[in-house]
């Protein structure tokens, strides 16, 4: 029933899956749950759904594809509708803020998080006749509850005489933990591998690693354009910005501006002029030549936006403020949905850190050959890129250009760009030799790749905190958290004591029926509503107190700001103009009275505030300049608050909460309740200040002006000179981290209440 087109179906049959359609489909007509293993490239993404699309999986439900990333899922529903001629309303995706869904659409890609959100309504997947899970090797949160989930809904659906099919793909042969694991499967599930790299790749490491891998794959990128024959380069970063650092410079280098002529169409030169354009939409701020004020994102709207906005602060006005407290009862009116979705793409977790000098390898660049080199087409590849941006790697390249996408590991393993032949960077030669030969260029000696680089990634459940998961999955009425089947479980240990942060938030509660029973708190009214917001337990307290007085657009600018590191610059990196000029800045943004009181977050919700005005004037570069903001930390903050603003108008029905560029200071009793708030959400982080009487006779009473004693530390910890408070140093605070240099350090300081204590932080009045 499918007719593709004849270069689709040539391209097709070159995959190595392609081979193998015939195992595949009947290992899943004959199996329960079947898992493929092969290299990435090889197919499985693309293929497999379509194999069980013509063996009739899609014929009155679905074939549902999950991928740990946002960007998979758009660009892959978006190939294999094209590779199998069909529509959009037949081939769709769905991640959380958007998607293409019909009541025809047959197959399905989605985000890890989309099915775990329709697991709560429709336990048993009845819309589905088969669910792959792909890129399993990631070993995503999501995924991994998937696969634990999966492995009880299939035996289910068997016994109904309805089966599931559970496809788990991976681009590793690390699958023990799946196969193995007979908590999860009874019977040992079958694994298909197939056959892996289709060119050779030759991998070239550097004799040394050098710290600045990011220049130095600036270097190796101009040596491969400036001296090796044709082919794509692909680079592989650690994160956006060194993406965007590195596409300005090649772009700079090899400037296709004064190289018009050497185009040798007219479409060419004028794409040519759109990437220059392009460049500076992803200027980083300490370029020079480039004065351009770009604010980053969405300026389209901006007229709606001030609309709304004097809309807003008009009922703003109006209200008017009734308790004199927060209320800790009232947040009902937030109703538990759920919010799977990772916030920030997840993209640069990973860090190379490497040790000596210099390469000694030739590392000049050769200006001359640079000026006369063929123009390179320049592409940066991040999550965050727009999807038609991310399309364009897979267009080819204007004519006579070589294409170069820089990208973070994105690419890594859930995308294949055509025509890529030399990959230079940090990463995986698997990107290389996938439709041609290849080169890998390791910016680290193999000495470093083979004693630091763990062979297989650690799952996400081992590294991250658990206390975001434990409230999901309580949500989801999983109680016994530590019986759960998960392919490896998450430290018990790190669960006890998530476990007692969430229950100190009011989050989780504990019912015992007998004494053994720990790991058997359940979830709270509260709780559920702090897990319909994408932040963590704390910031998710926060938000859902703060609906009760019309605090929420303080509260999304507050939370937004103290989720993202390093906003406002430190003292040691300013020169003494700029240091008392800002300095003097952050005390005004302070204010008196109780706005003073809330401290470092009311600078926050200044600076920011200040910055969304400056962004809607379109000098947003500017005044992060002139005030000693970091423009990279205020345009992650200013994405952070459009998301959490759109969560919370789709959780809550007529808010039409927006991000206010006109947004007053709080007065005065509101910031009062802010800092009830603050309170709420870091009860678990109360500090008292140290009296003089509790210091020893013998040590120096000066050293201990700002020292504050905590509640899990022997040790006082100081209030760091940042903190707007650190001049008055009120005797109760929380704090938002304790770091460690010399002394340990709070940072974040919010002056609380003693008064507030019984009420918001009941398990720490001992303090006092
Ligand atoms: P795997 O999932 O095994 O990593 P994929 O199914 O993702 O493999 O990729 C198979 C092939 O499809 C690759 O050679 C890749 O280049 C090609 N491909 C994927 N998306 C596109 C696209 N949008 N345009 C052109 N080719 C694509
Ligand atoms: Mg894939």
């Amino acid at each position: 029933i499918l007719e593709r087109k004849p270069e689709i179906q040539a391209a097709r049959l070159k995959l190595p899956v392609v081979a193998e359609e015939q195992v595949i489909v009947e290992a899943i007509n004959e199996n329960p749950v079947v898992i493929i293993t092969g290299e990435t490239g090889s197919g499985k993404t693309t293929q497999v759904p379509q194999f069980l699309y013509e063996a009739g999986y899609a014929k009155d439900r679905l074939i549902g594809i999950t991928e740990p990333r946002r960007v998979a899922a758009i660009s892959m529903s978006k190939r294999v509708t094209e590779e199998m001629n069909l529509t959009e309303r037949e081939v769709s995706y769905l991640i959380r803020f958007e998607g293409n869904v019909t009541s025809e659409t047959r197959v399905k890609f989605m985000t890890d998080g989309v099915l775990l959100k329709e697991i709560q309504s429709d336990f048993l997947l009845t819309k589905y006749s088969v669910i792959i899970l792909d890129e399993a090797h990631e070993r995503s949160v999501y995924t991994d509850i998937l696969i634990g989930l999966l492995s009880r809904i299939v035996p289910l659906r068997n016994k109904r005489k309805d089966p599931l099919k559970l496809v788990i793909m991976s681009a590793t042969l690390r699958v023990e933990e799946f196969v193995e694991n007979s908590k999860l499967f009874k019977t040992k599930p079958p694994v298909l591998t197939v056959e892996s790299r289709q060119f050779p790749v030759t991998i070239h490491f550097n004799k040394k690693t050098s710290i600045n891998y990011v220049s130095d794959a600036l270097k190796k990128a101009i040596k491969i354009h400036t001296r090796l024959p044709d082919g794509g380069i692909l680079i592989f970063l650690t994160g956006q910005q060194e993406v965007n650092f590195i596409v300005r410079k090649l772009r700079k280098t090899f400037s296709t501006r004064n190289k018009k002529k050497t185009a040798n169409t007219k479409e060419s030169s004028q794409k040519t002029d759109d990437s220059l354009r392009e460049t500076e939409d992803t200027e980083n701020k300490n370029d020079n030549s480039n004065e351009s004020d770009n604010n980053d994102d969405d300026d389209d709207d901006d007229d709606f936006r001030c609309k709304e906005a004097i809309r807003y602060n008009k009922l703003r006005q109006k209200k008017k403020i009734q308790f004199p407290d927060i209320n800790l009862d009232d947040y009902s009116v937030i109703p538990a949905d759920d919010t799977y979705e990772d916030l920030i793409g997840a993209e640069d977790d990973e860090e190379v850190q490497l040790d000596e000098d210099e390469d000694e390898d030739d590392d000049m660049v050769d200006l001359k050959a640079c000026v006369n080199a063929q123009p390179l087409w320049v592409l940066p590849l991040y999550s965050l890129l727009p999807s038609h941006k991310q399309a364009r790697v897979f267009e080819p390249p204007p004519e006579g250009h070589r294409l170069c996408v820089v990208a973070t590991n994105v690419a890594e393993t859930s995308l294949t760009i055509p025509n890529i032949n030399k990959a230079s960077a940090n990463q995986r030669a698997g990107r290389a030799g996938r439709t041609g030969p290849g080169h890998c260029y390791r910016l680290y000696s193999s000495a470093v790749f083979n004693d630091q680089f763990e062979q297989f990634s650690q799952s996400e459940i081992q590294r991250k905190p658990v206390d975001d998961l434990l409230l999901q999955m309580k949500v989801m009425n999983i109680d016994k958290v530590v019986n759960f089947p998960f392919p490896t479980p998450p430290d018990i240990v790190q669960l006890q004591m998530a476990e007692k942060r969430l229950t100190i938030l009011g989050a989780l509660q504990q019912f015992r029926f007998n004494k053994e029973s720990s790991y058997n708190a359940k979830v709270t009214p509260l709780g559920r509503s702090i897990a319909a917001f994408p932040v963590a337990p704390r910031y998710g307290k926060m938000l859902a107190l703060s609906h009760q007085h019309y605090l929420l657009e303080y509260t999304v600018c507050m939370v937004a700001a103290l989720s993202v590191q390093e906003v406002l610059m430190e003292a040691f990196e300013m020169d003494g103009n700029s240091r008392n000029k800002w300095l003097r800045m952050r005390r005004f943004w302070a204010g008196t009275g109780n706005n003073l009181l809330l401290g470092d977050p009311m600078v926050l919700i200044r600076a920011i505030g200040g910055a969304e005005y400056a962004g809607a004037k379109g000098k947003l570069l500017r005044f992060c300049e002139e005030h000693g903001l970091r423009h990279k930390a205020v345009v992650e903050i200013r994405k952070l608050r459009q998301q959490l603003t759109n969560e919370i108008n789709l959780n809550i029905q007529n808010l039409n909460l927006v991000i206010n560029p006109e947004m007053k200071p709080p007065i005065d009793t509101e910031a009062k309740l802010l800092r009830q708030i603050v309170l709420a959400g870091m009860a678990d982080q109360v500090a008292r200040k140290v009296m003089p009487d509790e210091v020893n006779e013998d040590q120096d009473k000066a050293k201990w002006k700002y020292a504050y004693k905590t509640t899990d530390m022997e040790d006082p910890v100081f209030m760091h000179s940042s903190c707007v408070l650190r001049k008055t140093c009120p005797e109760w605070v929380v704090y938002q981290e304790i770091y460690e240099t010399n002394k340990m350090y709070m940072r974040g300081v919010t002056a609380i209440e003693p008064e507030w204590l019984p009420k918001f932080a009941p398990s720490l009045c001992h303090l006092g």
